[in-house]
């Protein structure tokens, strides 16, 4: 759903829309926003972390989070996502819009 969504704001040549609305500026960081949900994450040398997912009951660290775009995927369930809005509209099962403005950056 997520992924589908995220395809859904994109140009007919692939480049992203603007989306009005949205300030990339105002989203919080990477480290900023995982950190109250896993603590400090130790991202590998391919710049992932591997940590506990929150889609599901995981008892290993299925969910992989990157360190600059803050996308994710977790290998148990498939679920995706591009970066701190998408994981937050997959987390809170809300669309884009409240999704960014939970992240306090729609403007
Ligand atoms: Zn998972």
């Amino acid at each position: 759903m997520t992924v589908a969504r995220l395809r859904a704001g994109r140009g007919v040549h692939g480049r992203i829309r603007s989306v009005r609305g949205l300030d990339r500026e105002c989203l919080p960081s990477v480290t900023e926003y995982f950190g109250p949900l896993f603590g400090r994450l130790r991202f590998n040398s391919g710049s992932w972390a591997q940590v506990r997912c929150v889609f599901h009951d995981d008892h290993h660290a299925s969910l992989s989070i990157h360190r600059e775009r803050g996308a994710f995927r977790c290998f148990a369930r498939g679920v995706c996502g591009g970066d701190v809005i998408a994981f937050e509209m997959s987390k809170s099962d809300s669309d884009f819009k409240r999704a960014v403005r939970d992240l306090g950056a729609w403007v």
